[in-house]
């Protein structure tokens, strides 16, 4: 499935530029425009999957291979002290591409990039467990 106005689907069929570091059948791997780190690298499946929940896992354990390689290449030629890998599902998980991706972003100890979000805390114990409940019948179905 190929969505011709997909920002992503143009750049893997060559309408737009990019500063690709990979390329195979299934997956493609290019320079992020805006990069958090710079070194920022996007990995994404050729073909338009929306979000993880519409990827089938074969289409995501080819990307998976790719963040790895990606991820190596930014400790060892990079000289990484660190990567995080991330990826955003829906607008409310702040998705703006609506392609699937992964993020691949290189750490450096002096980068002066942070993730600021607070860790919080479920009320109690019962709370954590309702949550996880939820999450198993969710794997059932
Ligand atoms: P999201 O917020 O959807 O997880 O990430 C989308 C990413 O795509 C952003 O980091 C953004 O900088 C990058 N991006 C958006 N448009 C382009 C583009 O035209 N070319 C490249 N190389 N990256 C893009
Ligand atoms: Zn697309």
């Amino acid at each position: 499935m190929s969505d011709g106005k997909c920002i992503f689907c143009r750049i893997v069929a060559g309408e737009l530029p990019s500063e690709k570091v990979y390329e195979d059948a299934d997956v493609i791997a290019f320079m992020d425009i805006s990069p958090v780190v710079r070194g920022h690298t996007l990995v994404v499946p050729k073909a338009h999957h929306p979000d993880i929940a519409a990827a089938p896992v074969p289409a995501l354990q080819k990307v998976i291979a790719v963040v790895k390689k990606v991820a190596q290449a930014q400790l060892q030629a990079l000289r990484a002290d660190g990567v995080n890998v991330t990826q955003a599902n829906g607008e409310a998980a702040g998705q703006v591409v609506p392609h699937i991706h992964f993020h691949v972003i290189p750490r450096f100890r002096d980068d002066g990039h942070s993730w600021t979000s607070p860790q919080r805390k479920y009320g109690d114990a019962a709370e954590m467990k309702t949550f996880a409940q939820k999450i198993r019948q969710g794997l059932d179905a």
